[in-house]
């Protein structure tokens, strides 16, 4: 049940509301916007009657909801989620601006991640990728550095200033990579493992939720519902490609999703073109098409060597192949009314 209070609603009727849902036994979310206030309903819902709640002061309007996810839902939320990021806190994601994420897909050593990270600032990028631990296919294969790689990370964020944006695999781990990470990456893999869902739910990080290989949206937006319900409701939602009959491209970009989750949800949505497309040459159009399609950010995979490098280097772009598609994005937002967050200006912002 969601209750849509009128306009200017005093802090006491608010609270008398507040008082009515609990003591139904359910939770009372309030989300306060600059019109209205929502205050959504959290638990079972036969408790409530719908007729006594118009019949307290201060209620507009009560609207039952039919959908699973509640506090993920558009509906529950007076406004857009927007995330802050950096230290001044000027770079946000879910506004008008799109923020890209870039970096490589593992961090390898302190040079590549140096010069990585310098590259793709310098081309506009907001926020640096990485990862430490690293979900692979085959127990043989490289599965990342480590601490090590987020004491790496972190050394980086301090000469650059970006933002860093690393994987957790574990929820033993969370507490450790939640010292180092601005964001913590949930990765496709991991989409609905609720332990771990519920663990980074309980620290105050934001998080990045990967689309499972074989979620649908609704499954995604249940898995941002079991880390917003332990009261962390900075999660970012990312589409990253699903797994179809289709084997010309590693994934299927789901284009649609954007546009859908934007419907259903007040989160950011953020593309990853990398993993969807699996190779490099696909990174830029796929980039394009989700800004076309309205994401709030992109997280694209760079490597200095992208033959040398240790995790997807096949999808991985060369520090001039990004500058090229963050000019290419640039055009996208603006014909679409958006426009790119960058740093010094590298990209010329636009202005409307
Ligand atoms: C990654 O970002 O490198 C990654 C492993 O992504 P996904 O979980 O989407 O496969
Ligand atoms: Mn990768």
């Amino acid at each position: 049940m969601i209750i849509v209070t009128k306009a200017h609603i005093s802090a006491d009727a608010l609270d008398r509301i507040i008082e009515h849902v609990e003591s139904t036994g359910m939770r009372a979310h309030v989300s306060r916007g600059e019109h209205r206030t929502i205050v959504g309903c959290i638990g079972e819902d036969a408790k409530l009657s719908e007729l006594a709640l118009t019949q307290l002061e201060g209620v507009e309007r009560v609207i039952p909801v039919l959908k699973p996810y509640k506090l993920a839902s558009r509906d529950f939320s007076a406004g857009s989620t927007a995330i802050r990021f950096g230290d001044p806190a000027d770079t946000v994601i879910g506004g008008r601006d799109i923020v890209v994420i870039a970096g490589p897909c593992s961090v390898e050593g302190r040079d590549m991640l140096h010069e990585t990270a310098r590259a793709v600032q310098s081309a506009g990028a907001r926020m640096l990728r990485g990862g430490a631990y690293k979900p692979r296919s085959s127990p043989y294969a490289f599965q990342g550095m480590g601490e090590a790689g987020l004491e790496l990370l972190a050394e980086v964020r301090a000469e650059t200033g970006m933002p860093i944006v690393t994987e957790v695999m574990d929820p033993r781990q969370v507490e450790l990579v939640a010292s180092y990470a601005d964001v913590l990456q949930i990765g496709a893999r991991n989409m609905q493992n609720f332990a771990l869902l519920t663990e980074v739910g309980k620290v105050q990080r934001p998080v990045l939720l990967k689309r499972g290989l074989s979620a649908t949206i609704t499954e995604l937006l249940m898995a941002a519902e079991y880390i917003m319900a332990q009261g962390n409701g900075d999660v970012m939602l990312c589409e990253r490609g699903i797994r179809t009959y289709e084997t010309a491209t590693r994934n299927t970009m789901d284009i649609a999703a954007i546009p859908v989750l934007k419907r259903e949800t007040h989160l950011p949505v953020i593309v990853d073109p990398s993993h969807a497309g699996g190779r490099a040459d696909l990174v830029a159009p796929l980039a394009m098409a989700a800004v076309a399609a309205g994401c709030d950010g992109l997280i694209i995979e760079v490597h200095p060597e992208p033959t040398k490098a240790l995790s997807d280097g096949e999808q991985s772009l060369l520090p001039s192949a990004f500058a090229a598609m963050m000019q290419q994005i640039h055009a996208v937002a603006l014909a679409v009314g958006r426009s790119v967050a960058t740093d010094a200006g590298l990209v010329t912002r636009s202005v409307s």
